[in-house]
């Protein structure tokens, strides 16, 4: 699928998912069922199609400020065709924009004979992957890895910093509505899920 894609969310502005200052987009479905994911509510491949039009245009509206954009989900590389496109519009407008992803795929997998359609050509659009299944049995992580057994790839240009400044962050929306991102512990999940 080229001329669209399915997103789960969008943060105008994140500090927890990837490098720098980022927007980042989580899209919707995922087939690897990580145990212990933290992010269940991605996994069905379902919801409403956007353009990759209207995705970049999304994008850039809200660019000022900004070092990058994360790709996140769900499992980025199960739309891989689609955001490469995004990634592609977003470059041709906005050349010093610094692009990660995440996967729940290994890298060597993504390069393999059968990494899912497009894995190539968002590959070649990227800077930076983070890369392997979430494991429980490894939590501990660095910067941006949810747990040890992930690895950091830079692909193309360096990313804007190596500091990661903190492992979650909590953005209240223009409707009120709370969002909780990047690596919380237990207890504050808790105690955001009962602010929802
Ligand atoms: S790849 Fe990511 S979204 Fe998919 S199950 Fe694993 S941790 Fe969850």
């Amino acid at each position: 699928m080229t001329d669209g894609l399915r997103i789960a969310g969008h943060a105008g502005r994140s500090r927890v998912n990837g490098p720098g200052v980022r927007a980042v987009l989580w899209v919707q479905g995922c087939s690897l069922a990580c145990p212990g994911c933290f992010n269940p509510q991605t996994h069905a491949p379902d919801g409403a199609v956007t353009t990759v039009q209207a995705v970049v245009e999304r994008l850039l509206v809200d660019r000022e400020g900004l070092d990058g954009v994360t790709f996140s989900g769900g499992e980025p590389f199960e739309q891989a065709e689609a955001l490469a496109a995004v990634a592609r519009g977003l470059r041709a407008a906005w050349p010093a924009v610094h692009l990660m992803a995440y996967s729940g795929y290994a890298y060597e997998q993504l390069r393999g004979p059968a990494a899912p359609p497009g894995s190539a050509a968002l590959l070649a659009a990227l800077d930076m992957l983070v890369d392997g299944p979430f494991a429980t049995k490894a939590l501990g992580h660095g910067a941006w890895r949810a747990s040890r057994n992930q690895r950091v790839w830079v692909l193309g240009r360096p990313p804007p910093t190596w500091a990661a400044p903190a492992d979650a962050e909590i953005t209240i929306g223009e409707e009120g509505q709370v969002l909780l991102s990047g690596l919380p512990d237990p207890g504050l999940r808790r105690a955001v899920d009962r602010l929802r």
